[in-house]
C-alpha cells in the first residue's frame, strides 16, 4: 500500500479547496476507499477526512428531508422519518453490508462506492476497462454471473453495488454537491453514467466536488414503498437483482402512480420509467405486476452465465410489487 497523508477537514470550503490537487481523495467512512488501496487499486497520495465537517444531519424540510452526506447509513435507516416516510430507502440500507458497516459507511460514500466486479478489484487481472482504460474487459469472456443484463457496453459490463441508490433512484432523490465553482444539484437519475467507452468515470461528480447533501422530495406515498433484495446468501451480499416499489393507489384500489427502479443489473441504478406507466390505471394483480415486469426487462442482453437475472428480475419486480401494494 503506498504511503498517503491524512488530514481532517474542518469546513467544506477548505475540503473543496484542497480536493484541486487531482492527488485527494475524500474519506468518509473508508469502508470501500480503504479496502480498494490495500488491493492497489485506488491509490490516493492524500485523504481528507471529511467525516468532521457538519454534513451530518437529518434535517425535515418544507420540500421533503435532507439527508446530510456524512450521515451514517445506520443513523439514516433508523431514523423515524426515514421509516415512516421514506420506508424503501431504510430498508434498501438496512439490506446493504453489516450493522458494523452501516455504522461507519457516510451517504456520501455509500453512492460512490466501486464495482464490485472481480476483474476491477483484483490488478493482477491485466485488463479492466474501468481500471485501466483502454486495458479490455474479462468479464466478456470469464465470471459474469453477478454482471449487467441492461445498459452495458463491449468496455464494461460491471453492476454499480449500491442498495441505497436504488432506492434514492426510486424516490427521485437530488444530491447537493459543492465544488469551486460553487454549488449544483444533481438529480440522482443522472448522478451515476453508464459504462459507454468510459467506464473508469462512475458517476458525473467532478473530482473536486464534495457532496454535501442528499435531498428526498415529499412523496406522499412513500408510506406504500418497498425494497427486495434477492442474492445469494440473506445477508452480507451484493444483489443479483433488486426491486426499489413505491405505489400511490386511489380510493378505488386503482394505480394512480407508480416507482420503480431495478439493483444489481446495471452500471448505475435502473429506473423503469416504461414499467410505471404500465402499472398507471391498472387495479393491482398478476396482470399488472407481469406487465410492468415485462417493460422493465424488454431491453434487457444477458451474457452467457447472467441470462437467470432476466427471469429473475421479473419474478423480482412482481413480489417487490405485490408486497408494496398490500402495504397499508
Ligand atoms: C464486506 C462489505 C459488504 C458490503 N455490502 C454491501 C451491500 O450489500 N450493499 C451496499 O449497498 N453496500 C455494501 N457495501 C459497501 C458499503 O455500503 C460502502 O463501502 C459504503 O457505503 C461506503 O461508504 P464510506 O463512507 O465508507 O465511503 P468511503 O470508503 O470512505 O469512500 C468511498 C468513495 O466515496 C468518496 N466519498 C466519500 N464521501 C464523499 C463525499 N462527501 N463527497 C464526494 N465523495 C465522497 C471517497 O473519496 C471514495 O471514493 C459493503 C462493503 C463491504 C466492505
Amino acid at each position: 500500500m503506498r504511503a498517503f497523508a491524512y488530514t481532517r477537514a474542518t469546513d467544506v470550503s477548505g475540503a473543496v479547496a484542497a480536493a484541486r490537487d487531482p492527488d485527494v481523495k475524500f474519506l468518509g467512512g473508508g469502508t470501500n476507499l480503504l479496502d480498494l488501496m490495500k488491493m492497489g487499486v485506488e491509490h490516493p497520495g492524500h485523504l481528507v477526512d471529511v467525516t468532521r465537517l457538519p454534513l451530518a444531519a437529518i434535517e425535515e424540510r418544507e420540500s421533503g428531508l435532507r439527508l446530510g452526506a456524512t450521515a451514517r447509513n445506520s443513523d439514516v435507516a433508523n431514523h423515524p422519518l426515514v421509516r415512516q416516510r421514506y420506508r424503501v430507502l431504510s430498508e434498501a440500507l438496512v439490506a446493504g453490508a453489516s450493522p458494523q458497516l452501516r455504522n461507519m459507511a457516510t451517504m456520501g460514500g455509500n453512492l460512490m462506492q466501486r464495482t464490485r466486479c472481480a476483474y476491477f478489484y483484483d490488478p493482477t487481472f491485466a485488463e479492466c476497462n474501468k481500471r485501466v482504460p483502454g486495458s479490455g474487459c474479462a468479464a466478456l469472456q470469464g465470471y459474469h454471473r453477478m454482471h449487467a443484463i441492461l445498459g452495458a457496453s463491449e468496455a464494461c459490463i460491471a453492476t454499480h453495488p449500491s442498495d441505497a441508490a436504488v432506492a434514492l433512484a426510486a424516490l427521485d432523490a437530488v444530491v447537493r454537491v459543492v465544488g469551486p465553482g460553487g454549488e449544483r444539484a444533481i438529480p440522482i437519475v443522472d448522478f451515476h453514467r453508464l459504462p459507454g467507452d468510459t467506464p473508469q468515470l462512475d458517476t458525473n461528480l467532478r473530482g473536486d466536488e464534495l457532496i454535501t447533501a442528499i435531498d428526498l422530495p415529499a412523496l406522499p406515498f412513500g408510506r406504500r414503498s418497498h425494497y427486495l433484495k434477492v442474492r445469494d446468501r440473506n445477508s452480507y451480499a451484493f444483489a443479483l437483482v433488486s426491486v426499489a416499489a413505491a405505489l400511490d393507489l386511489d380510493g378505488q384500489g386503482v394505480i394512480r402512480q407508480a416507482r420503480l427502479a431495478l439493483g444489481g443489473v446495471a452500471h448505475k441504478p435502473w429506473r423503469v420509467a416504461e414499467a410505471e406507466q404500465r402499472l398507471v390505471g391498472q387495479r393491482p394483480g398478476d396482470g399488472a405486476w407481469r406487465a410492468a415486469a415485462e417493460a422493465a426487462v424488454a431491453g434487457a442482453r444477458p451474457r452467457r452465465d447472467n441470462a437467470f437475472k432476466v427471469e429473475l428480475a421479473r419474478r423480482s419486480i412482481a413480489r417487490a410489487l405485490a408486497t408494496t401494494a398490500a402495504l397499508t
